[in-house]
C-alpha cells in the first residue's frame, strides 16, 4: 500500500498498526522526507464485498441444500449425475 505524507506529498511508511476491529485499523505513518518528518495516523476500513469467498458460497449452498426435503435433495443429485 502506498502512503503519501499529507503535509509535503513525499512517500511515507507505515511504522505500526492498531487493529481496533477486524474491519477497522489505524495505521501509524511517518514521512520519509528527512526535512519533513511528519507523523500521522491513517484509517483503513473494510468497505464491501465484490465477490464472496469461495468458502462462503460453499456454506450457502450446503445450508440451502440441507433445508430441502430428502426427496428433493435426491432429485437434484440424480440430475447432477446424469449431466
Ligand atoms: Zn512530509
Amino acid at each position: 500500500m502506498r502512503i503519501n505524507c499529507k503535509a509535503c506529498g513525499h512517500k511515507a511508511r507505515i511504522s505500526s498498526r492498531n487493529e481496533l476491529s477486524p474491519t477497522f485499523i489505524d495505521l501509524y505513518c511517518q514521512c520519509l522526507d528527512v526535512n519533513c518528518g511528519h507523523t500521522f495516523v491513517m484509517s483503513l476500513t473494510y468497505s464491501r464485498t465484490l465477490r464472496p469467498s469461495a468458502g462462503a458460497i460453499d456454506q450457502l449452498l450446503f445450508d440451502r441444500l440441507s433445508q430441502l426435503p430428502a426427496s428433493q435433495q435426491r432429485q437434484l443429485f440424480d440430475q447432477l449425475s446424469t449431466n
